[in-house]
This record gives structure tokens, C-alpha cells and sequence, in this order.
């Protein structure tokens, strides 16, 4: 398969398109290696986690570059995004999932443990694929399970590049990587052998997974699509926190599930929060990741850029465009960051989830109808509330219905922070110790005395 850089449409390289047969075969290898590995001690883990992280750490450049050329972001954004990755492999090789014992009374010794699965499918999006990795890979090794990776059909260049690197320090099996045209998902979440999927990606597929999952009740975390909402009381400074809400909402071009994805800000600030974001908006530097000064890339894939596009005439229709709604004449997928005021629920930007470079801008009286139209919304994944009184803000966050909830900030991720969607944002939790559980079942030892 051809891979295209989204800066400029050209092919970056070719990457095999994994066959039915070998995706079978990818399995059989996890499986064959789940119970030596499942059989190693915590310790030897943590040694494979760090040695990766090693690796990664030692290749970041080449696997900024490449991260780069496929998925569009900024190189200097590609290269926190490796040695990022490293770090969570790291940190994850330090986490604990000790036995704990729950009763040693005259009569019984009752112990709690955790079990490995077996093996895992993790499935990726193209927004982010080597931090997505790190998400889930380190954690279901450290637990004692193998994996089999499938990344984005479009951005499979880093992932293949760090399976290179590290399949020198892996045992065999252990790690395994399928890429495929987008057509293999179906089979790997079906498949009578794997435990367990942890998938990233959007609620329509994440729809499929945990139905195909069912079948053989494999164990599901999904991490699912945002329609994140921002809300700022009318208490807070324009000034002070539009740099804070324009990196929320723009950062990796907006395609990021975290994202803010609806601002609501109160009627006494709105007018002077809608010129301070469009002056950033105007100031930002679009263009080729792999130039310096670029701050914001372009759309990852042709398809995204075709839906953003469709959003684009929606915010016309449907708003005011107070900065930005210009496409790229070249032959990249770019649209400049574009700020739209005026618009309302009921039009498409707001009510869906946009994944791109376009912030509609709502505007609120009563803190109350805030957190209604907030979360008037399928969406759970993440929100924020931006506010000069702290007390205030906690208050307001009581109320949303999200996974996570910022207060005058929005995307903060750390190994440490587990991260869950609500509702239809996901099921299940990642990062920190409450992700590592995810990897594991519980097997409750009860031993008469
Ligand atoms: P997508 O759902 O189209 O694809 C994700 C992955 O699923 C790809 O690897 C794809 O090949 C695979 N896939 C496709 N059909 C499948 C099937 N039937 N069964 C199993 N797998 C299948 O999502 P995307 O367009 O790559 O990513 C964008 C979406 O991901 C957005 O909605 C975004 O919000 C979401 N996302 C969520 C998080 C999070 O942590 N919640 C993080 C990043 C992205």
C-alpha cells in the first residue's frame, strides 16, 4: 500500500497490506508465546518495558520523522510525541499489581490475585499512533499478556518502524504487528483467540468491536469519540486563558479525542473571547510539519479532510466565521484554524464531532443552561471550565458528565492519569493502575485451614 504525506499528497513509502492468513498467523504467534511469557517473572517484564523505552528513546528522531511524514503534525510535536511514548513505557515498567491478601483468619486464607488474559488486540486511529501504543501495549505486557497491534491503515510507517527496533529485545511472539487497508478489524476482533481488544478509535466502530467481541465475551476497552465542551464563566479573563482554550481546541489540527470541540462562554465575555481566539487563529502557522515554524499541520487523510470540509459549509450555513475558513490551494489536506460564532445546537459542528481545525463558539447566560446544553450530548469524553474562582469552577465540573474534567486547562495526559469516556465516549479506563487492571482477571485463591 501506498502511504501519502498529508502535507503534500506524495507517497512517503509502500507498506505491505496484511492478508486474512497472516493476521491468523499473527494471532497463532501471540498465542503460542502467551504462556512462556505469562510464566516470566514481573521483574523480567519490567526489564522488557524499559529496554523498549530504551530503544524508543535512542531511534525518537527517526521515529519523529517518519511520525511526521505520515501523519502530518509538527516535527517538533512528533518528537514530544516519541519521547513520550518512551516515557510511558517507563513508567508503566514501575506500576504494582501485587497479590493482595483479603483474609487470613483460623479458618481460611483468602488471596486476591491477577491473571494475565491471553492475548490482546489493540487497534489504533491515525491521530496519534505511536502515543496510542504506549496507552496499551506496555500495560497488557507488563500484566503477562502478548499482543497483536493493527494500526491505522493510514499511518502504519511508525508503528512498523518501532516493531523493527524492538523485535531485537522482544521475545518472539510476544509483539506482533498486522497492518491492513482498513479491512482485517472485523477479523481480528472475531477471532475465537483473542481475550481481550483494546480499541481506539470511533463510537461507530467502536459499536462493531464490542459486538464482535461479544461473541466470545472477549473483555473490551474502548476508547471512543468526543464532542468535548468548554465552558467559561464569566468570572474568567479573555485575555489570560484564550492561548489555554486555542491550544484545547487546535492542537494536532483538532484531530484529537480530547479535543474542545464546543466552547460555550458566558454573554458578558463572548465578544471579546470570539476577537482574542480569532487573533490567534489569524497569527498560527499553518503548513508542512516538517518545516520549523509550522505550528499547526494538515488533516491527517483525504477522507477526514473531505468531512471537515463538510463541516466548513455547515459553520456558513449555520454561523459567522470570524477567522479562518480557507482551504489549502496545494495539494496538502489544510484547513486554517477557523473560529465560527453565532451558531447554535442543531447544526451539524456543534452536535457532531468535527476532528478537525473548527471551533464553534456558543454563548450562555446561566451557568445552569451551560451545564445542561454541555451535556446535551451522547459524547462523555472529556470537559473543561474555565473560571478565576476555583471553588466556583470544582462546583460547575460537579455537575458535567465526562471522564475527565479540567479546570482552567484542557488535554493534560500523563502514564499516571487514567483516562475513561463516558457514555458513548467509551467503556472501560487506560493509563495509571487502573488501566493495568484492565489487562488482568481476577482469580480468587480460598484455601481452608
Ligand atoms: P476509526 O474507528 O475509523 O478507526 C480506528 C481503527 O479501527 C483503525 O485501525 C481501523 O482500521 C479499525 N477498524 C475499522 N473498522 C473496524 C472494524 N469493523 N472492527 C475493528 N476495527 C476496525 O477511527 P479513526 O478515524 O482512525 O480515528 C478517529 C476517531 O477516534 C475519532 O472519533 C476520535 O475521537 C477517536 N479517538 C478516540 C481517542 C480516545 O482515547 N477516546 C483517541 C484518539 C482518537
Amino acid at each position: 500500500m501506498a502511504i501519502a504525506n498529508p502535507a503534500t499528497g506524495e507517497p512517503v513509502a509502500t507498506c505491505p497490506r496484511g492478508s486474512a492468513r497472516q493476521l491468523d498467523a499473527a494471532v497463532a504467534a501471540a498465542k503460542a508465546a502467551f504462556p512462556g511469557w505469562a510464566r516470566t517473572s514481573l521483574q523480567e517484564r519490567r526489564r522488557l518495558l524499559t529496554t523498549i523505552a530504551d530503544v524508543i528513546e535512542a531511534n525518537a528522531d527517526e521515529l519523529a520523522a517518519l511520525l511526521t511524514a505520515e501523519q502530518g503534525r509538527p516535527l517538533s510535536d512528533a518528537t514530544l510525541e516519541a519521547h513520550g511514548t518512551a516515557a510511558f513505557f517507563r513508567h508503566v515498567a514501575g506500576l504494582e499489581h501485587e497479590t493482595r491478601v483479603l483474609d487470613d483468619g483460623p479458618d481460611r486464607r483468602v488471596e486476591l490475585r491477577r491473571r494475565p488474559l491471553g492475548v490482546v488486540a489493540a487497534i489504533l486511529p491515525w491521530n496519534a499512533p505511536l502515543l496510542v501504543i504506549a496507552f496499551k501495549v506496555p500495560a497488557a505486557l507488563l500484566a503477562g499478556n502478548t499482543v497483536v497491534v493493527k494500526p491505522a491503515a493510514t499511518t502504519p510507517l511508525a508503528t512498523l518502524a518501532l516493531a523493527r527496533l524492538i523485535a531485537e529485545v522482544t521475545p518472539r511472539g510476544v509483539i506482533n504487528v498486522v497492518t491492513d487497508a482498513n479491512d482485517l478489524g472485523d477479523r481480528l476482533t472475531d477471532h475465537p483467540d483473542v481475550a481481550k481488544v483494546t480499541f481506539t478509535g470511533s463510537t461507530a466502530t467502536g459499536l462493531k468491536v464490542m459486538a464482535n467481541a461479544a461473541k466470545t465475551l472477549k473483555r473490551v476497552t474502548l476508547e471512543l469519540g468526543g464532542n468535548d465542551a468548554a465552558i467559561v464563566l464569566d468570572d474568567a479573563d479573555p485575555r489570560a486563558v484564550a492561548p489555554g482554550i486555542f491550544h484545547g481546541a487546535f492542537w494536532n489540527c483538532g484531530q484529537v479525542c480530547l479535543a474542545i470541540k464546543r466552547l460555550y462562554v458566558h454573554d458578558s465575555l463572548y465578544d471579546e473571547l470570539c476577537e482574542e481566539l480569532a487573533a490567534l487563529a489569524r497569527q498560527a502557522v499553518v503548513g508542512d510539519g516538517s518545516d520549523a515554524d509550522t505550528q499547526i499541520g494538515p488533516l491527517q487523510n483525504r477522507m477526514q479532510y473531505e468531512k471537515v470540509k463538510g463541516f466548513l459549509a455547515d459553520a456558513r450555513a449555520h454561523g459567522r466565521i470570524v477567522a479562518g475558513g480557507e482551504l489549502s490551494g496545494s495539494a496538502g489536506y489544510f484547513v486554517a484554524p477557523t473560529i465560527v460564532a453565532d451558531i447554535a445546537e442543531g447544526s451539524r459542528l456543534v452536535d457532531e464531532e468535527q476532528f478537525g481545525p473548527i471551533l464553534p463558539v456558543l454563548r450562555f447566560s446561566t451557568t445552569k443552561e451551560a451545564v445542561e446544553r454541555a451535556n446535551a450530548s451522547p459524547y462523555g469524553l472529556g470537559a473543561s471550565v474555565w473560571s478565576s474562582d476555583l471553588d466556583r469552577a470544582v462546583a460547575v465540573a460537579d455537575q458535567l458528565e465526562a471522564g475527565t474534567v479540567w479546570i482552567n486547562k484542557h488535554i493534560d495526559v500523563a502514564p499516571h492519569i487514567p483516562q475513561a469516556g463516558a457514555k458513548q465516549s467509551g467503556i472501560g479506563a487506560e493509563l495509571g493502575e487502573v488501566g493495568l487492571l484492565e489487562y488482568t482477571q481476577v482469580q480468587v485463591l480460598n484455601v481452608k485451614k
